[in-house]
């Protein structure tokens, strides 16, 4: 039985094909109805035209075809687009599309602002407003694939929000996105501040996504300095969650490492970095080049290529990520909903 008004988006294709049933359709029917709805992108019943006319009116009457409202779009010199929406069932988030080196990345948010207040990052200063819905998550892709035509090769979990706080609502989007979308989970990435518990959840499920842990320091004092949370979450208890993850998933995961200066930068801090990265935790490490946020304290660091030399001496891989989309503040860290010209 289906609630009058739910979003189409929602519905699992067997409760679509037993819908479509319920109506007295032919089985055929709903390769038509997922052709318009994904491949088409077309959300609109009116204009499904190969559906009788009662069809459409039933599904307008039954379902609910919500799409986002784009308040704002801005490119940035490198390419790198950005895009603020209003959502369907209220507040303002961001996505980023990233093209570079024939890679079509999408940031998506997962929540409308962020609870976590990370204190380098723009968007934890915006505070959590709610939680998306799953739909809300899938329709940053599916607008930017079908209403703007980007091309999009792979998803991270990188924008406005942790992604393990909202867990359920992520993986109803990662449904669509893999089964509808047709996006490998093997090019989708999952980032978090590091939530133990979501972390276990992901080791249990039987996809294989890339999970990527914003670490920014191996020093317990120094990293509850730069994300709040640490202070209730151990780096031990973290590096359990994640050994545990890499051994029963045999798979590496990502460190994404922000580096400050004076903050998290210096030889000892490598060294620190060193020993956390030791088996049964296998990872590799990415460095970030920080993009100033206006009135918070943090300086990108000028040591990052001694940085990176360090781990690589010690045998580390280690790769140093460039800024994409600065100037239009859609950097890393840098997602606020500020509209500028
Ligand atoms: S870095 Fe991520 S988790 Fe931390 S405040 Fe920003 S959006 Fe939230």
């Amino acid at each position: 039985m289906v609630r009058i008004g739910t979003p189409v988006w929602t519905l699992r294709r067997e409760q679509l094909s037993t819908w479509l049933r319920e109506q007295g359709e032919p089985s055929f029917r709903m390769a038509q109805l997922e052709e318009w709805l994904w491949e088409k992108g077309v959300p609109h019943p009116n204009a499904m035209t190969d559906l009788p006319v009662s069809l459409r009116q039933k599904l307008e009457e039954t379902f609910s075809f919500p799409t986002l409202t784009l308040l704002h779009r801005r490119k940035s010199q490198d390419g790198t687009e950005k895009f603020l929406w209003e959502m369907p069932e209220g507040g303002k988030v961001e996505t980023v599309w990233i093209p570079h080196s024939g890679r079509y990345t999408i940031c998506i948010s997962s929540q409308v602002g962020c609870s976590l207040n990370c204190r380098f990052c723009a968007t934890g200063q915006l505070g959590l407003e709610r939680q998306l819905h799953g739909y809300e998550i899938l329709l940053q892709l599916y607008e930017l694939r079908h209403t703007f035509k980007l091309p999009i090769t792979h998803v991270v979990f990188m924008g406005m929000g942790e992604p393990l706080l909202n867990y359920s609502a992520v993986m109803e989007a990662l449904e669509g996105i893999t089964h509808h979308l047709h996006i490998s989970p093997r090019r989708i990435t999952l980032s978090t501040v590091g939530i133990p518990k979501g972390i276990y959840r992901l080791t249990e499920r039987k996809e294989r996504f890339e999970l990527a842990l914003s670490l920014h320091s191996a020093i317990p004092e120094k990293r509850k300095a730069i994300i709040p949370l640490a202070a209730h979450i151990s780096l031990s208890e973290l590096r359990e969650a994640l050994s545990t993850y890499c051994q029963r998933k045999r798979d590496w995961i990502t460190l994404e490492y922000v580096l400050l200066e004076g903050a998290n930068d210096s030889d000892e801090d490598a060294e620190a970095l060193y020993d956390f990265v030791q088996f049964p935790l296998q990872a590799k490490v990415n460095l970030i080049e920080y993009n100033p946020v206006p009135g918070l304290p943090y300086r990108p660091s000028p040591r990052m290529q001694h940085f990176q030399r360090y781990l690589l001496k010690r045998g580390l891989i280690a790769t140093i990520r460039r800024s994409r989309g600065a100037d239009i503040a859609a950097g890393c860290g840098q997602l606020a909903r500020r509209i500028s010209s």
